[in-house]
């Protein structure tokens, strides 16, 4: 346990310092005045604009030695690399392949007020978590990819034995503690792949199946990365834990989110041995940027993911019960039904939410 705990904040672009703002003021109502120490920091593509860096070294320092990091969202449509890649993209990115944030926890959750797109699901019957793994897969061959001639193109699926284990064991982990499938209250992971196509989703497949040998109070489960998106419409309540390849899972966590009320709901954390990176789900919603509409519930739940995972590795029940404090407020301010954020139909302004949230924490 600590006196003061440091915590980087890095705004980034579009949506990102409104969103960012907002989780800083109800942190600081939850925690008060001395528990956290906050330090902001620059990076994003609008400072890859004035300055050439995405991530600065400075910024990436701060990071690497903070305690956590929270962060808004980056990206403005347009900033690329000569490839064609997004610049902003890179800031989240950078952080972790260098920090090896490798499990990317998505809590899919329905809050009590929320309407969902599927009608016929209630608050506490949609209540799953994705695992992203966050370091290999189709991603990690970013900028290394081979263009030839502008002719034949390719980027490479990698995979290890250890990062394929660890996020499994991250997975199965989590599962336990949780109380399983609002379906049948049954602990369990879904491995999701692609294992009757490429080589890579059967080793996937086959690795998280040793692990879940070590895990027997675990049940396993198997889903193609298609017929996925097809259960989580028809049958949420069966989903307790899934684990996916890294870009199978950023796209079923979209999916999931607008289950649950849209990407405005989806809090994310990117959790490594020694470090751990927060922030909404979504990206810099550049079509909003600016205007006061966004919904900050996703990265304000970011922050209370960031509280717990704080508290739990410190041992510090001060930093446990202002996460729970803050579910608990963001719970209230929806179920009440009066600050409703634009994207769920309401009128509820980024800074409305915000003081309602803050007014059921005090
Ligand atoms: P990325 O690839 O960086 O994750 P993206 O291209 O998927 O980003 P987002 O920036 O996540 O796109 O935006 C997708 C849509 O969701 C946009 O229409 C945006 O306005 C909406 N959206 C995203 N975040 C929020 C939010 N916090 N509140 C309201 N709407 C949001």
């Amino acid at each position: 346990m600590k006196n003061t705990y440091d915590i980087v904040t890095l705004d980034g672009d579009g949506i990102g310092p409104e969103v960012c703002q907002a989780a800083l003021q109800v942190l600081r109502e939850a925690c008060g005045s001395s528990l956290l120490r906050f330090a902001s920091h620059e990076g994003g593509a609008g400072h890859y604009q004035r300055s050439g860096f995405v991530l600065p070294q400075e910024t990436f320092d701060a990071c690497r030695t903070a305690d956590a990091t929270l962060h808004g969202a980056a990206g403005i449509p347009g900033v690329t690399y000569a490839d064609g890649t997004e610049v902003g993209n890179d800031l989240h990115l950078q952080l972790r392949f260098k920090l090896d944030l490798f499990a990317n926890v998505r809590p899919i959750r329905l809050y009590q007020g929320v309407k969902s797109t599927l009608s016929d699901w209630k608050a506490g019957q949609i209540d799953y978590v994705i695992v992203r793994e966050n370091t290999e897969g189709l991603y990690a061959s970013r900028g290394a990819g081979v263009n030839l001639r502008d002719e034949l193109v390719t980027d490479t699926l990698v995979m290890t034995r250890k990062g394929v284990e660890r996020v499994a064991q991250f997975s199965f982990d989590l599962a336990r503690r949780r109380h399983g499938a609002p379906r049948d209250g049954q602990r369990r992971v879904t491995v999701c792949d692609k294992a009757n196509i490429l080589k890579t989703y059967a080793f996937f497949r086959a690795v998280c199946t040793e692990v879940a040998s070590q895990y027997p109070d675990v049940q396993i489960d198997y889903a193609y990365a298609d017929a996925i998106t097809v259960h989580m419409l028809k049958k949420p309540d069966f989903y307790d834990v899934i684990v996916a390849e890294n870009m199978f899972g950023d796209i079923i966590s979209d999916l999931g989110a607008g289950t649950v009320g849209g990407l405005g709901m989806a809090p994310s954390a990117e959790l490594g041995l020694d470090h751990g990176l927060f922030q909404g789900a979504h990206g810099s919603a550049p079509d909003i940027a600016g205007q006061d509409v966004a919904s900050p519930l996703a990265t304000i739940l970011s922050a209370a993911l960031m509280l717990r995972w704080l508290g739990d590795r410190h041992a510090d029940e001060r930093l446990r019960s202002a996460a729970d404090g803050i579910e608990k407020a963001v719970e209230e301010v929806l179920a009440a039904g009066q600050t409703v954020p634009y994207d769920q139909g309401g009128t509820a302004r980024c800074s409305e939410v915000t003081q309602a949230v803050c007014r059921h924490l005090g």
